[in-house]
């Protein structure tokens, strides 16, 4: 078991564990449920974090999490769920919230 990703939300993780999935790489997302409850700011140890099970499989989950990541800089992320939105959108397909607007 080897730590890949430490995600900003809950989503994120399960994003990267499905995109590592399609490629042939087992993982799990540890501390699911620890985040998120009564509202309460989560501290950086009980962030989203994904785990692949083959330590041999590390570099090629590293490269697929940095393509990952520099898909994700092309969208906008909710901070009120976190949840990734096409720049052309005003407010969260998710929850409604305003989105940042683009520059
Ligand atoms: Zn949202």
């Amino acid at each position: 078991m080897l730590r890949v990703y430490i995600a900003a939300s809950l989503a994120q993780a399960h994003l990267v564990q499905q995109m590592l999935a399609s490629a042939g790489i087992r993982s799990r997302v540890l501390n699911e449920y620890s985040s998120g409850g009564l509202g309460e700011l989560a501290a950086t140890s009980t962030w989203p974090e994904v785990w692949i099970d083959r330590e041999q499989q590390t570099a090629l989950a590293r490269r697929l999490i940095a393509d990952f990541e520099s898909r994700v800089d092309e969208e906008k992320l909710c901070a009120g769920c976190g949840e990734p939105n096409p720049t052309t959108f005003d407010i969260c397909w998710r929850c409604d919230e305003p989105l940042p607007v683009s520059t």
